[in-house]
Parts: C-alpha cells; sequence; structure tokens
C-alpha cells in the first residue's frame, strides 16, 4: 500500500490545493496532508482551525486523512508510515525550493522520494497569500477557494480588523 503525504501550510486552503488533493489521492492508496505547525511564519489560522477546514474540503475522498505536524517533514512521514512525499509546482519560482528541500530529504531519509504534479493551468497564479491579500480588502475569493471557506476567511478578517 502506497501513504503519501501532501505537507504545507493551507493558511488556508485554496482551489490549487484542493486540486493536488484530488489528483494525488487518485495514484496513492492513502493521503495524509499534513499542516505545518509553525508559528514562526505567522499564520492567520491556528493549526487546529486549518485542519478543520480542510476536513470539511475533503470529506468526499475517503482515502484522505488531515493530521498537523511539526518538526521535520521526514519524520512525520516515517511516524506515518509514509514512502512517499506529495508537492505542488505552479511556477520556475517553486522548482529551485522544491528541488533543494527534496534533495535535503533524500539525504537525510533516502527511502522517502517526492513526486511533484504539476499544477492546474487554471490555478497556476493561486497562492494562500493571494487569498489573504484579496480578503483582506473584502474582495471576492469565490473564484480561489471553496465556498464553504468563505466565512471562516471573513470571520477571521473581521477580528483581524477589531484587533487594529
Ligand atoms: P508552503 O508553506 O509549504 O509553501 P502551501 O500551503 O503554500 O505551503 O503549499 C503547499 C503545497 O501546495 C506546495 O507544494 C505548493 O507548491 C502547492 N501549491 C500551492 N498552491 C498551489 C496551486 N495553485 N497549484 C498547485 N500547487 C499549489
Amino acid at each position: 500500500m502506497t501513504k503519501a503525504i501532501y505537507p504545507g501550510s493551507f493558511d488556508p486552503v485554496t482551489f490549487g490545493h484542493l486540486d493536488i488533493i484530488e489528483r494525488a489521492s487518485k495514484v496513492v492508496d492513502h493521503l495524509i496532508v499534513g499542516v505545518l505547525n509553525n508559528s514562526a511564519k505567522h499564520p492567520l489560522f491556528s493549526v487546529e482551525e486549518r485542519v478543520v477546514m480542510l476536513q470539511e474540503v475533503t470529506s468526499h475522498l475517503p482515502n484522505v486523512e488531515i493530521q498537523s505536524f511539526g518538526g521535520l517533514l521526514v519524520d512525520f512521514a516515517k511516524q506515518c508510515d509514509a514512502s512517499v512525499i506529495v508537492r505542488g509546482l505552479r511556477a520556475i519560482t517553486d522548482f529551485e525550493y522544491e528541488l533543494q528541500m527534496s534533495q535535503t530529504n533524500r539525504k537525510i531519509a533516502p527511502d522517502i522520494d517526492t513526486i511533484f504534479l504539476t499544477t492546474n493551468l487554471k490555478y497556476a497564479y493561486l497562492s494562500s497569500s493571494i487569498v489573504k491579500e484579496v480578503a483582506m480588502y473584502d474582495g471576492a475569493i469565490d473564484e480561489f477557494v471553496p465556498a464553504a471557506m468563505i466565512p471562516y476567511i471573513r470571520e477571521k478578517m473581521k477580528e483581524k480588523v477589531k484587533k487594529y
């Protein structure tokens, strides 16, 4: 059985992420979406919120599971007994960082390999940062994130505005 990890921040999950999750879930037996718990990145959503949001948008995919993790990705992969890491590639700009990360991971864990899925052209421009930027100014985000995510994002933006 091939188990894979798709790691990321997912702050928040976008159609680009969901597309990678749906496609990866067809090529592996079991896919664990690993939500990175990294406070140094100052995420908009807590790791618990990101896990719940991902669970909601992947509930139609029976072989997909959502878990949070901290520390080294390869250690998390080993804990989960996963032999594959899945990453998405949008553009050349992603490539250099992704190549470096995958080679580092292979150096420290030679049994774990990284596979890349190239973005669906429809979502090549899309990132969580873009969604946050547009939502911050109350712009339309329905082309960027699943409909069920919109209330979470709007609520978070309201909280943020109240704070300042
Ligand atoms: P990170 O903080 O690791 O960059 P992200 O949540 O931004 O995490 O992304 C997780 C993974 O999803 C990365 O492999 C990234 O390249 C991929 N990804 C993000 N947005 C898209 C998109 N629009 N199309 C394809 N892959 C994407």
